[in-house]
């Protein structure tokens, strides 16, 4: 898969290129990232990348001339030829439709995409309806800049990709795993251990030593009987999914015996 990322202030992206998961993907080709300066396509000797908004207003915004011309020397076709699917161009922006897990999903299977970060007071709208497939949120507050947001959907993809998390299931276990609807709906009380998270948030984890600080790991973890453990799992990430995010369960694929603790 291959992300290039538009910006005024490609500087952003180097350590967060450099660091963890996304440089193994990054080196081992299953993940490309270009960034690309936007002031490298302006055309006046002050390299603008701004201008006053019509009608007045607050702030300065992207023009689009630099953005255009970015997006033509990538080869992406063109709108409405283009197909989607395997190609995305995407506008960062808060007035944008929520990034999701889904969402971030959909993106990974797709083969390209080209993340397009505003700044000041954002961007020529005719940039997102001439140009883009998508406007994405990463959330209801407003950064100073796409790049965060930019960081954000390249580091969610990338964990998504085949080959870059050490267990591919990975993925399916944690918070808003896969929902796990398809799956046929067991209504024992044990969760079969191959179930995704089901759209819950992920059960609280624990590590070495048991004991810290007289705070003790719940004793069923270290018993070792892990039909015990996977009962425990589920009734805390239905708990911790009721507490925080109870708007998560009118969309979960919960079972018999989840609703059964739910109600109790
Ligand atoms: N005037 C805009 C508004 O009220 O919707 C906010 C512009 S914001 C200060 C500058 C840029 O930051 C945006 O063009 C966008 O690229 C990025 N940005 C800010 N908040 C964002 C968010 N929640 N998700 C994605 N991008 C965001």
């Amino acid at each position: 898969m291959r992300i290039d990322i538009l910006t005024i202030f490609p500087g952003f992206f180097t350590s967060f290129l450099e660091t963890g998961i996304l440089r193994r993907a990054l080196s081992t080709g299953v993940m490309e990232i270009h960034t690309h300066d936007l002031r490298d396509f302006t055309h006046d000797r002050h390299r603008t990348v701004d201008d006053r908004p019509f009608g007045g207003g607050e702030g300065m915004l992207l023009k689009p001339q630099p953005i255009f011309d970015c997006i033509a020397s990538l080869g992406i076709t063109p709108l409405p030829h283009r197909d989607t699917t395997r190609e995305s161009v995407i506008l960062l922006s808060p007035q944008g439709r929520v990034f999701t897990q889904p969402v971030a999903h959909t993106l990974a299977a797709t083969e390209r995409i080209v993340l397009i970060c505003g700044r000041y007071e954002g961007v020529d709208e005719r940039v997102n309806t001439l140009l883009c497939d998508r406007e994405l949120s990463i959330g209801d507050y407003v950064l100073t800049g796409g790049e965060l947001a930019a960081a954000v959907i390249a580091d969610t993809v990338v964990r998504l990709l085949p080959g870059v998390l050490g267990n591919p299931d990975s993925s399916l276990h944690e918070s808003f795993g896969a929902d796990d609807s398809q799956a046929p709906q067991a209504d024992d009380a044990v969760p079969r251990a191959t179930h995704g998270s089901g759209g819950l948030l992920d059960y609280p984890q624990y590590t070495r030593p048991a004991d810290y600080q007289g705070a003790q790991v719940p004793p069923v973890l270290t018993d070792g009987n892990h039909v015990l453990v996977r009962q425990w799992r589920r009734r805390a990430a239905l708990e911790k999914t009721l507490r925080n995010r109870p708007d998560l369960l009118a969309k979960a694929s919960l079972n018999k015996a989840d609703r059964k603790l739910l109600h109790e």
